[in-house]
């Protein structure tokens, strides 16, 4: 690492990135400035030329809404890399964005969900270095988001994250600047969302878009009972008439409807506690779980996993970006994180 330091400030070279990119929502980090982009991770392709038509925002507009000649995608959609080839396309969009010169190349973070596989994880990182990056390097996920949420990662008591995405569910528990103990599922807030288009669908026969399930989500959805119980209305295409149709429906109809998903995740985190070292279970009842990613905006997903577990849960400040701000972290402070990095790459 000392020709490392030796570069850093180098100015031709760049100001040096940590990227997240998230099976919904891709977000850079600059050295120096902090978050510089936060986009969705989808892409518009044209059909036939395969040519790049928009991506982030203004591709997610397009999701379900595409003419025949336009494809929206999101390649991360099902957990990693689905798609390579649009992945690392992208990702070079979204780099090109904020380096100010094709000729600069930075050095870059990368998260990678714990559990992925040597292939995806290669992946990943060539597709990091064709979108210009001088050299990669890859930090786990868990681990970002532990920095990210100002959790003491390189202390001998353990810290507990729990990472809800889109595609992916990831749980952690840290110590000593090391993974202790860890566990992923392929399922985030996407099921929560399908849980909610399945049963508008049976219930009222009205057909939802992945968008507009997620907006209910987001306004009326919960975990846990609520002192106020809410209502929305939603609006989608009647099945037998095929015409617009609005229908009105409850924030407990909804719990019903996802509880599926978010059984799915609460026993993910009670399996891996349950597989805990004894020394680290202590640990957990004192500090506690912390949540971060999309999905821990969830109303009462904190307060239904205390109810279950038994232990201290919050969600961490700004959880959507607490992967972005941890890989950033290791971005300013490359020397004293270098052991949180794995598998440093030079090319
Ligand atoms: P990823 O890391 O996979 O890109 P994110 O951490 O960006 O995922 O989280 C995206 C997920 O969080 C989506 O499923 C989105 O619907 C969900 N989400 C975002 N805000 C909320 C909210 N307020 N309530 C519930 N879910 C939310
Ligand atoms: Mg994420």
């Amino acid at each position: 690492m000392a020709g490392v330091r030796r570069l850093r400030g180098w100015p031709v070279l760049g100001r040096d990135l940590a990227v997240d990119l998230g099976t919904a929502n891709t977000l850079v980090y600059q050295q120096g400035r902090g978050v510089v982009l936060d986009e969705p991770s989808v892409v518009a392709i044209e059909v036939g030329s395969g040519r790049l038509i928009a991506a982030g925002h203004k591709a997610r507009e397009m999701l379900g809404r595409t003419p025949a000649h336009v494809h929206a995608i999101r390649p991360l959609q099902d957990g990693v890399i689905s798609d390579a080839d649009v992945t690392e396309r992208m990702l070079r969009y979204f780099v090109d964005q904020v380096r100010p010169s094709r000729l600069v190349r930075p050095r870059m973070v990368v998260c990678v969900p714990s559990e992925v596989t040597g292939v995806e994880r290669r992946a990943l990182e060539d597709a990091a270095t064709r979108s210009g990056a001088r050299r990669v390097y890859v930090i786990e996920e868990p681990m970002a988001a532990a920095i990210g949420a100002d959790l003491p990662v390189n202390q001998t008591a353990a810290s507990t994250v729990v990472d809800i995405g889109g595609g992916t569910t990831d749980v952690a528990m840290i110590s000593l600047g090391g993974i202790v103990n860890a566990r992923s599922i392929r399922l985030g807030g996407d099921e929560i969302d399908e849980a909610i288009i399945a049963h508008v669908k049976s219930e009222y026969s009205l057909l939802l878009g992945e968008r507009s399930a997620e907006d209910i989500k987001v306004s009326v959805g919960s975990a846990f009972p609520m002192t106020q119980e809410l209502s929305t209305r939603v609006r989608g295409r009647d099945l037998t008439t095929g015409l617009p149709k609005t229908v009105t429906v409850s924030s407990v109809e909804l719990r019903r409807a996802i509880e599926a998903p978010v059984l799915q995740i609460v026993e993910l985190v009670r399996a891996t506690l349950d597989v805990c070292p004894p020394e680290l279970s202590g640990d957990v009842i004192d500090s506690g779980i912390v949540l971060t990613g999309g999905g821990a905006l969830l109303r009462g997903l904190d307060e239904r996993l205390r109810h279950e577990l038994g232990v201290p849960v919050r969600v961490a400040d700004d959880p959507l970006r607490a992967v972005v701000r941890g890989s950033g972290r290791c971005v300013e402070e490359f020397g004293s994180l270098e052991r949180v990095l794995v598998g440093n790459r030079q090319f």
